[in-house]
């Protein structure tokens, strides 16, 4: 295996290695590279979906993100069932518009993921890269009075709310993050359960922080996500077919970059789910999910955003 880091704060190439026959200890090395990079790249893997399927698996649970999806692996595609790309009235246009804003996957679920993967099988000409932020380093670059601000605050975290965001409504379906489980609360600041590294843990998800007004909330996460992804904490990955990336959700945020939708755009993916002990949320009301009844105790404080 042969590590080269990539010229930012996160990130590695790692070549000469072949994911789809893996030895337990060039596991137990890939992991402890993984765990100092945050991003790890493969290229040119073409991995099929059972040897994706188990490397995955290496990392833990995968997640189910839908009750149609068969295995471990989902597809992040833009193509529909019919074979056309999808449209900007179509639902499926809109959550991956939604994606090319920072975020780190599934926060506005009760049990946030752990990792993810992506594997490139049909790519536009041009755009569609994916971007990746260290918060890392982020939370390392602050001065100390910004960080004891910042302990100590959470948000909710919440699909409707980043959706709304991008210009979109979604009605509760109930088929992954337009639940009606209500609005996971997270620390803005989380510990790393494995490094015991710091890292700024927000994203397009996350509003409402408990104490503060909707504005003051708004501006402070807007701020602090702007500052956060800038140089030298960047990588963006230009796609190659047959490329396998794995990136740490616990303290790395990624988007999707633009590309021409009338392209089509194929990725495999797959997310593992994060720890319970450390990983779990409590849930508060959603106001934006379908069932939400105002209440005084519903530790929200915002309510009635629209
Ligand atoms: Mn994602």
């Amino acid at each position: 295996m042969h590590v080269t880091p990539i010229d930012a704060t996160l990130g590695a190439v790692v070549t000469d290695i072949n994911l789809a026959d893996l030895s337990d200890d060039a596991w137990q090395a890939l992991y402890q590279t993984f765990l100092q990079y945050g991003v790890l790249v493969f290229p040119g893997q073409h991995l099929d979906d059972a040897a994706q399927a188990a490397f995955a698996r290496r990392f833990g649970t995968t997640e189910k993100l839908s009750p149609y999806q068969k295995g471990a692996n989902i597809k992040i595609s833009n193509k529909k069932p019919d074979g056309n790309v999808a449209q900007p009235e179509d639902y499926q246009y809109q959550i991956l518009k939604g994606n090319e804003g920072w975020h780190t996957d599934s926060t506005y679920m009760p049990l946030a993921s752990k990792v993810a993967m992506l594997s490139a099988q049909v790519l536009p000409p041009e755009g569609g890269e994916t971007e990746f932020a260290d918060m890392r380093a982020a939370w390392e670059v602050l001065d100390k009075a910004t960080q004891a601000k910042l302990e100590g605050l959470s948000a909710y975290h919440s699909l409707y709310y980043s959706q709304a965001k991008a210009g979109f409504t979604h009605q509760t379906d109930n088929l992954y993050g337009l639940h009606d489980k209500g609005a996971p609360l997270r620390p803005l600041i989380k510990t790393h359960p494995e490094t015991g590294r710091k890292s700024i843990y927000t994203g397009r998800h996350a509003y409402g922080i408990p104490g503060m007004s909707e504005a003051d909330s708004e501006a402070l996460l807007s701020e602090l996500l702007e500052q956060a992804c800038q140089p030298p904490r960047l990588y963006k990955h230009t796609w190659q077919v047959g490329d396998t990336v794995v990136w740490d959700n616990r303290c790395v945020l990624h988007r999707a970059c633009p590309y021409d939708a009338q392209h089509p755009r194929v990725l495999r993916g797959t997310r593992i789910a994060g720890d319970p002990a450390t990983e779990l949320a409590p849930t508060f009301a959603d106001p934006r999910a379908a069932g939400f009844t105002p209440s005084s105790d519903n530790h929200s404080s915002i309510s009635t955003t629209g």
